[in-house]
C-alpha cells in the first residue's frame, strides 16, 4: 500500500469548504470507492501525487493533455504570453491564431471562443434554435454534452417520447423539448424526424460517443445523421471536444475517407485544444455562425473568451501535434489495448475492448460489442473497482470510472507502457475475481 497521508488530510479540508471536496464529481471516486488522490505535478506520461508517489496518467486531465504534462514548449509559450499580461477583455493576435489553425484543419468556416465544452455546447444550441426558429433537440442517451440544462436529460419510456430531467434543478419544461434516443439506432431517429421534424431545431451528438466508455458509431451513422437532418430542416451539431485533434491531425473523428459523405452544420471543440487550460469553441457554417451576435441576433459572449493565455496554449500544442505525434499517440494506445487483451485473455474473464482512434475503454463481463447505452449499462462495472485500485496500487492513475475514456498522451513511451504493463497481470486477476458486493 501506498502512503496517501498528505492526499488524505487535504480532502479533509476540502470537504469542510467544498461540497464532497471536489470541483467535478467523478473526481471524487465514488464509483471506485476510496478517497481521491491530491496530485501535485505532472511531466510527460506521469504525474505525482502530494505525498510523492508517482503514477503514469491514463487520465490526461479528462483528454487535453495529448503532449502529456508540462510540455516544455507549451510551457515557454504560456510563460511569454503571461508576462505580457494575462486578459485584456479586447481582442488579442492568439484568438485569431488559434481560430486560424482550427478553421484551417476542420471543416469549420468560422469559430467562436468560449472557455468550457459546456459553453460551446450551450451556446451551438441556442445558436440552431435561433437560426432554425425551432425548439427540439435531438440527443442520445449515455452521450455527455457537458452539464448543459436542456442535455441533462434522460429517456422516456416510450420509444420516442420527450425527455426528462436526469438531476434535480432542471425544469420539466426544459427537458420537454429534449428528444433522447439510443445511439446507432436508425429506426428510432426516423421515428423522431417523422413525428418532430418540423419542429427539431437540431441533432447533437457525440462525433464518436466516449462517455459511456467509447463506443463508435456504426460504419455510416453519421452520414445518416446528418442526411435525415438536412431532409428535415435541421442542424447537425457534432461535438468534438473530447474527440476533435485527439483522435485526428485534421480535428475531425473519423477516418478522413468515412467523413467525405458527410459534414456537420456546427462543430463543438474543446479539451486539446487548450492544452491544459479553460478554451472551448464552436463553429460551423458561415451562414449559421454570422447568426451570433454582433453580426447578427443570437447573444452569446464571454469575459474570458478567446483569452491569450488559454489560447496561446491551444495553439501551441495544436502547432506541435504534428502527423508524428498522432503516430506516436495511436502507436502507445495500440500498443496499450494489446497489454490489456493479454492481461485479460489469460485470466478467462470475458471483455470486450472498444475504440474510436486512440480513445479506448474495456467493458467488463461483456462478450459482444456495445453499441449504445444500455448496452454499457448490462457491463459488470462492479469489476472494475478492484482492478482500478489494484493498478493504483502499482503506480497506474485509471479513470475513476468504469465508463470513462482511457487517454494516452504521445509521451507515453516505452517507461511508461512497461509500468503499465507490470501493473496489468494483478488487476485482471483482481477483476476476475471480483464480486459484485466487493
Ligand atoms: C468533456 C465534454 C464536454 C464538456 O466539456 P467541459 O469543458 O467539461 O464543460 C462536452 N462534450 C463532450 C463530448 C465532452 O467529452
Amino acid at each position: 500500500m501506498t502512503s496517501t497521508e498528505a492526499s488524505e488530510q487535504l480532502f479533509d479540508r476540502a470537504r469542510a469548504v467544498s461540497p464532497g471536496g471536489v470541483n467535478s464529481p467523478v473526481r471524487a471516486f465514488r464509483a471506485v470507492g476510496g478517497n481521491p488522490i491530491f496530485m501535485a505535478s505532472g511531466e510527460g506520461a506521469w504525474l505525482t501525487d502530494v505525498d510523492g508517489q508517482r503514477y503514469v496518467d491514463l487520465v490526461g486531465s479528462w483528454g487535453p493533455m495529448l503532449l502529456g504534462h508540462a510540455h516544455p514548449e507549451v510551457l515557454a509559450a504560456v510563460g511569454s504570453a503571461v508576462s505580457r499580461g494575462t486578459s485584456f477583455g479586447t481582442p488579442s493576435e492568439p484568438e485569431v491564431l488559434l481560430a486560424e489553425e482550427i478553421v484551417g484543419r476542420t471543416s469549420s468556416e468560422m469559430v467562436r471562443m468560449v472557455s468550457s465544452g459546456t459553453e460551446a455546447t450551450m451556446s451551438a444550441i441556442r445558436l440552431a434554435r435561433g437560426f432554425t426558429g425551432r425548439d427540439k433537440v435531438v440527443k442520445f442517451a449515455g452521450c455527455y454534452h457537458g452539464h448543459v440544462d436542456a442535455l441533462l436529460a434522460q429517456a422516456g419510456s416510450g420509444v420516442v417520447t420527450l425527455g426528462l430531467p436526469e438531476t434535480p434543478g432542471v425544469p420539466l419544461h426544459v427537458t420537454a423539448d429534449t428528444i433522447v434516443l439510443p445511439y446507432n439506432d436508425r429506426a428510432a431517429i426516423e421515428a423522431a424526424f417523422a413525428e418532430y421534424g418540423d419542429e427539431i431545431a437540431c441533432l447533437i451528438t457525440e462525433a464518436a460517443a466516449g462517455n459511456m466508455g467509447v463506443v463508435p458509431p456504426e460504419p455510416g451513422f453519421n452520414q445518416f445523421l446528418s442526411e435525415v437532418t438536412a431532409r428535415h430542416g435541421a442542424l447537425f451539431i457534432s461535438d468534438e471536444v473530447m474527440t476533435g485533434f485527439r483522435v485526428t491531425r485534421s480535428g475531425h473523428w473519423g477516418l478522413d475517407g468515412e467523413r467525405e459523405g458527410w459534414a456537420p452544420d456546427l462543430v463543438t471543440y474543446g479539451k486539446v485544444m487548450g492544452g491544459g487550460f479553460p478554451a472551448a469553441a464552436f463553429g460551423g457554417r458561415r451562414d449559421v455562425m454570422e447568426q451570433l451576435a454582433p453580426v447578427g441576433p443570437v447573444y452569446q459572449a464571454g469575459t474570458l473568451s478567446g483569452n491569450p493565455i488559454a489560447t496561446t496554449a491551444g495553439l501551441t500544442t495544436l502547432r506541435l501535434a504534428d502527423a508524428a505525434a498522432y503516430e506516436r499517440l495511436d502507436a502507445a494506445s495500440s500498443h496499450l489495448q494489446g497489454l490489456v487483451r493479454d492481461a485479460l485473455d489469460a485470466t478467462g474473464l470475458p471483455y470486450v475492448i472498444q475504440n474510436a482512434g486512440n480513445m479506448f475503454s474495456v467493458f467488463w463481463g461483456v462478450d459482444a460489442p456495445v453499441t449504445d447505452f444500455a448496452g454499457a449499462q448490462a457491463q459488470e462495472a462492479w469489476r472494475y473497482k478492484p482492478f482500478f485500485h489494484a493498478m493504483l496500487d502499482a503506480g497506474v492513475y485509471l479513470p475513476p470510472s468504469a465508463f470513462e475514456c482511457w487517454f494516452v498522451s504521445a509521451a507515453h513511451d516505452e517507461q511508461a507502457l512497461s509500468r503499465i504493463g507490470e501493473a496489468l497481470p494483478g488487476a485482471a486477476r483482481a477483476a476476475a475475481q471480483a464480486t459484485p458486493e466487493s
